[in-house]
């Protein structure tokens, strides 16, 4: 029989378990502390526990911790790490260094592949879908924070939830994982270091307000009408352009996230300067910042990148009209680790 991870357990759960071992509660605090605030991926490592309890948690449970089957290294520095889970999936994660600005940043997987199918996105061509538990993502956390440690002399220092999968679409295993993150006995990271990527899920925008969940967002936009928006991002059909900048109004206004719009500019379909006035129309809920990013090809996929002239184009008619606009070149594009190419080469695998 498989045995359970035991990072599936609330502090509850786990005070129910050490009792049933005859151990007192607090041992499960501990056991809680070693897992969540220490990063612990054994029992072994369990020194405050008695050798007899450590064996007794280890004949019944596991840690089924992330298995490392490949590893590339950009040109850029940028470090594309696949990881083999329980159950066979993969998943990747992408560390991003920017040495001068001392920023190490992580790009996390929260969803093995993508059932939004956005037409530019290799995530979203996998079939394969489930949820990653809170540890799953944690762990990538953990393992990337050593990496970053080992290769850069650095730890993260910051976390964008922008690998493979919507995070909103997960959103009690991601809100856990975060919260896992900033637990101030542990790695005590700031929300204001996390950034959530979504494809505009009202429903969890919302959510994240009323949860108080001190996120930044990064709103994956890419066309400013609801027409345009539909034909490249299915999920717009369900949550209308409106609705999706209610929500995100409904959110600074509650607790002032940052928000990003990001923007792949694609040629000859939302790259010119009557979409960057619609565009300019959807900034003036909330302060926002425009992110135009440079497509990266994924293999059969119907749209071109955009040419320079017309990027610096559009992102110099939003500038001039008081738009705060950056053009982000991408990392990692020679080894697939660039926004929307994680996973393009796995499936043959
Ligand atoms: N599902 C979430 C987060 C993961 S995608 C979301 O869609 O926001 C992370 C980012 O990569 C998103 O902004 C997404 O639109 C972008 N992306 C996807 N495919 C891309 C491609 N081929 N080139 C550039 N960016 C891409
Ligand atoms: Fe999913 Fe985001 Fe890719 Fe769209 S862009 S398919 S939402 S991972």
């Amino acid at each position: 029989m498989n045995k359970t991870d035991i990072r599936s357990y609330s502090l509850d759960q786990l005070e129910n378990i050490v009792s049933s071992f005859g151990e007192p509660k607090f041992k499960a605090k501990q056991i809680y502390q070693w897992i969540w605030q220490k990063g612990a991926m054994n029992f072994e490592q369990m020194t405050n526990l008695s050798k007899k309890l450590r064996e007794e948690l280890n004949n019944a449970f596991t840690f089924n911790t992330l298995i490392r089957t490949h590893q590339q290294q950009s040109i850029d520095g940028t470090v594309k790490t696949g990881w083999q889970l329980q159950d066979n999936s993969i998943i990747e994660s992408v560390l991003i260094p920017v040495p001068k600005d001392n920023r190490y940043t992580l790009c996390v997987s929260s969803q093995v592949g993508c059932s939004l199918a956005c037409a530019f996105c290799a995530t979203g061509q996998l079939k394969k879908v489930r949820n990653l538990t809170d540890y799953e993502i944690f762990e990538q956390f953990l393992k990337v924070n050593s990496m970053s440690k080992e290769i850069y002399g650095h730890q993260l220092t910051n976390i964008v939830y922008m690998g493979m999968g919507e995070p909103l679409l997960n959103y009690n295993n991601v809100v856990k994982s975060i919260d896992k993150i900033t637990n101030p006995l542990a790695f005590g990271y700031s929300t204001k270091r996390i950034t959530l990527s979504t494809s505009g899920i009202t429903k969890g925008i919302v959510r994240l307000a009323d949860d108080d969940i001190k996120v930044n967002i990064a709103l994956s936009l890419h066309a400013a009408d609801d027409d345009k928006r539909s034909k490249i991002m299915p999920i717009n059909e369900t949550n209308k352009l409106r609705d999706v900048i209610d929500a995100l109004k409904y959110m600074y206004d509650k607790n002032k996230p940052r928000i990003g719009f990001e923007y792949i500019m694609f040629k000859d379909f939302n790259d010119s300067i009557e979409d960057a006035n619609k565009l300019m129309k959807l900034t003036k809920f909330f302060p926002v910042k425009v992110n135009i990013i440079e497509y990266n090809y994924v293999e059969g996929v119907n749209l071109k990148k955009a040419s320079d002239e017309k990027v610096n184009k559009f992102a110099k008619y939003l500038v001039d009209h008081g738009v705060m606009t950056t053009v982000r070149r991408s990392r990692g594009k020679d080894i697939d680790a660039a926004c929307g190419q994680l996973a393009n080469k796995i499936e043959n695998k």
